[in-house]
C-alpha cells in the first residue's frame, strides 16, 4: 500500500514515497533550482537505515514537468527496488498551503476542487500556483490515480469568528474574505494526535499549546483536540519572531516607512517576508549560526534570541489564558525539536503557572518524542518530531478508502 507525497514549490518539489503497511518512508527526493540552468534531483532510499543510499543527477530541469519526471524515473530505479512501477501506488497525497474558508479537510482533487484552489491563490500567491502546478503535473504523469489535496489551513477551520475576524471593516471580510487562517495545520495536528496518543489520553478531550518552531513558526492552543486560536494570520507573517519574517508588528509601520522612506508596498512586503526576523535583527536567519554567534559575544544575535524566546513566552501565556487549562505544551519542527535553549528561555519564569522544565531532560540529545518537564510540572512538556508526509499521507489514504483505487473520496467541504 504505497502513497506519494508530494509538497511542490515555486522552485523546487519534495516527494516521498511511503509503504503504509508499517508506516515507514521507503524514498525521499528533492528536486531543486527548477528553471536555473543546472538543477539537482536527489533521492535517498530507505533513510537512516544499514541499507541506506542516496542517487543524485545534475541536469537542467525546465519546469515542474520535468523536475517530477525525473524524480519518478529515480523512485523507480530497479536496483533500488522500492518502487517496480507507479502501478503499485495506491494514491497521492498534495500539501497545499491554503484551502481558504472553503476546505475544512482533505479531499479528492477533481476539476472543481482545482477551481477552488485556484480562487484562493491570491490570498497565497507564491505557494498556491506552485501547489497546483505539483498537482497538474501528478495527474498528467500518474493519470488514473486519487490525487488528494491536504491543506495547511484546514486544522484551523474551527477557530471561532472572535479569533479569526481582525478588527477591520466588516466589508474586507465580507467582499474580500480578510480573515485569520493559520499555517503549518498538518503539523500542529499530527504533533497533538501523537501527544495525545502518548499521554494515553482522548484527543477531545485534551487541551494542548503547540509550538511549531522552524524557519517558519507557528504556536496553535487546541481544546478538546480541536485549533480554537493560532499565530499565523491571513498569510504566513502574524505572530511569532520567524528566520526572515517580521511577526506582529505595529501596522502603522508600513505607512510610516512610506512616508519616511519613499518604499511602496510590493517593497515593504518583501522586506517583512524576507528581511527581517531573525536575520533582520543579526543578519542570521538559522538558529544554530545564532547560537554560534552568541557564543563569540555578538550583541545582536544574543538580541535576536531574547526577542524571538520572549515573544514564544508571550504567546505560551497568552494561549493558556485562552484555554484555562493546558495539559501539554508540544515543541516541535527544526528549532523546537533540537534547541534547548530556545525551550528553556521559551518556558523561563513560568513556574508559578504550573510549567516547571527538567534542565536536564530538556537537554538531552535523543532523538524521537520525549517528555522533558520536572515531576513538579502541573502542564507536561513534550518535544514531539512532526512529520508531516506521513500525516499527508494518512490523511490521503483514509480519504481513498483502504487503499482502494479510486474510492471512498469526498468533496470538498
Ligand atoms: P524547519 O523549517 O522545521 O526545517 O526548521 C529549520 C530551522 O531549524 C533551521 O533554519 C534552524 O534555524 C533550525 N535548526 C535545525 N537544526 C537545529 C539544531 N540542531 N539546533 C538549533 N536549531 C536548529
Amino acid at each position: 500500500m504505497k502513497i506519494l507525497v508530494i509538497n511542490s514549490g515555486s522552485s523546487s518539489i519534495k516527494l516521498q514515497l511511503l509503504e503504509m503497511k508499517g508506516e515507514t518512508a521507503l524514498a525521499s527526493c528533492l528536486v531543486e533550482r527548477i528553471g536555473e540552468e543546472i538543477g539537482l534531483c536527489r533521492c535517498v532510499f530507505r533513510k537512516g537505515s544499514a541499507a541506506e543510499q542516496a542517487i543524485e543527477r545534475r541536469q537542467a530541469i525546465a519546469n515542474h514537468r520535468e523536475g517530477m519526471r525525473l524524480a519518478l524515473s529515480i523512485l523507480t530505479d530497479a536496483q533500488q527496488a522500492v518502487l517496480v512501477n507507479h502501478d503499485e501506488l495506491v494514491a497521492v497525497g498534495h500539501r497545499v498551503v491554503h484551502g481558504g474558508e472553503d476546505f475544512h479537510q482533505p479531499c479528492l482533487i477533481d476539476d472543481a476542487v482545482i477551481q477552488a484552489i485556484e480562487a484562493v491563490a491570491p490570498l497565497a500567491p507564491l505557494h498556491n500556483p506552485a501547489n497546483l502546478d505539483g498537482i497538474r503535473v501528478a495527474m498528467e504523469l500518474l493519470p488514473g490515480l486519487p490525487q488528494v489535496a491536504v491543506f495547511d489551513t484546514a486544522f484551523h477551520q474551527t477557530m471561532p469568528p472572535h479569533a479569526y475576524h481582525y478588527a477591520l471593516p466588516r466589508r474586507l471580510y465580507l467582499e474580500n474574505r480578510v480573515r485569520r487562517y493559520g499555517f503549518h495545520g498538518t503539523s500542529h495536528q499530527y504533533v497533538a494526535g501523537e501527544c495525545a496518543r502518548l499521554m494515553a489520553k482522548p484527543l477531545d478531550e485534551t487541551n494542548l499549546i503547540t509550538a511549531h518552531l522552524g524557519n517558519g513558526s507557528s504556536m496553535t492552543a487546541i481544546e478538546k483536540g480541536k485549533s480554537i486560536d493560532t499565530t499565523l494570520g491571513l498569510t504566513p507573517l502574524e505572530g511569532l519572531i520567524m528566520g526572515t519574517r517580521c511577526g506582529d508588528i505595529d501596522p502603522s509601520i508600513h505607512a510610516f516607512l512610506a512616508r519616511v522612506r519613499g518604499m511602496d508596498i510590493a517593497e515593504i512586503d518583501a522586506m517583512l517576508n524576507k528581511e527581517s526576523g531573525l536575520k533582520g535583527i543579526c543578519g542570521l536567519n538559522d538558529m544554530r549560526d545564532i547560537h554560534a554567534a552568541v557564543e563569540q559575544g555578538d550583541a545582536d544575535a544574543a538580541l535576536a534570541l531574547d526577542m524571538l524566546t520572549y515573544r514564544n513566552r508571550r504567546y505560551i501565556g497568552a494561549y493558556m489564558a485562552v484555554l484555562g487549562r493546558v495539559d501539554a505544551i508540544v515543541f516541535t519542527a527544526g528549532i523546537g525539536e533540537n534547541d534547548a535553549v530556545v525551550r528553556e528561555k521559551s518556558l523561563a519564569g513560568l513556574e508559578n503557572f504550573g510549567i516547571v522544565l527538567d534542565p536536564e531532560k530538556n537537554r538531552g540529545r535523543q532523538s524521537g518524542a520525549r517528555e522533558i518537564g520536572a515531576a513538579a510540572s502541573k502542564t507536561r512538556l513534550w518535544v514531539i518530531p512532526t512529520n508531516e508526509e506521513l500525516a499527508i499521507a494518512r490523511q490521503t489514504l483514509a480519504l481513498t478508502g483502504d487503499g482502494e483505487k479510486g474510492g471512498g473520496g469526498k468533496s470538498v467541504d
